[in-house]
């Protein structure tokens, strides 16, 4: 979407060669418009595959997952936990997921309650680098016998592998940028 590219240029950080930071409208102040804007071409893409139920990963997942949950007619919105806590019972799927940003593995639960067999699911996330956090998703979904159609995301790092993974799995892959490479400390789409 030409709206993100550009406002990654203008808006966007370069951290360690690696990660773009975008705290100005994505993972810290929402762009609620332009994430309205990005959640409408989602729905089109996955118009007529079914969809009805998104699922994300906390924490910085869950805003962007919510416009789209809402764009797609206010389907449910689940997100999972990074850490076990008393409001989860024991009844959860549970799988590892090493995290791209702090380059540790920890766990992430979902109640069995909120993903369910006869669910086709959608995966969002506010990015796509190696793909182990929609691995770790894609994971839950099949331990509870939900069907996933997809990934969506808004912004992939396409030089990190995520989507060639994905796709393997049979997953269609939508992001709304995908940077090719950061190239003089720029990002390249
Ligand atoms: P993956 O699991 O696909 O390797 O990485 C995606 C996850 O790591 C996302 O949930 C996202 O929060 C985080 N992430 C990966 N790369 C970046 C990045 O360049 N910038 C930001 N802000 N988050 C990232």
């Amino acid at each position: 979407m030409k709206s993100l590219e550009e406002r990654i240029l203008k808006d966007g950080v370069i951290i360690n060669n690696d990660i773009l930071k975008v705290d100005s409208f994505l993972n810290h102040q929402i762009d609620v418009a332009l994430a309205r804007d990005l959640a409408k071409e989602i729905t089109e893409h996955f118009n007529g595959d079914g969809v009805n139920k998104i699922l994300t990963i906390e924490t910085s997942g869950i805003a962007f997952a919510y416009a789209v949950a809402q764009e797609m007619g206010d389907l449910p919105l689940v997100f999972a936990k990074k850490s076990k806590s008393a409001t989860v019972g024991n009844d959860v799927y549970t799988a590892q997921v090493k995290s791209f940003t702090r380059n540790t593995v920890s766990p992430i639960t979902v109640s069995n309650k909120y993903i369910k067999p006869s669910d086709t699911v959608l995966i969002v996330d506010d990015f796509l680098a190696e793909g182990n956090a929609a691995f770790g998703l894609l994971d839950i979904c099949r331990q509870a016998g939900a069907k996933v159609v997809g990934v969506a995301v808004a912004i992939e790092k396409g030089f990190q592998g995520g989507r060639r993974r994905l796709e393997a799995e049979g997953l269609k892959v939508y992001s709304g940028a995908n940077v090719k490479e950061f190239k003089d400390n720029k990002p390249v789409f």
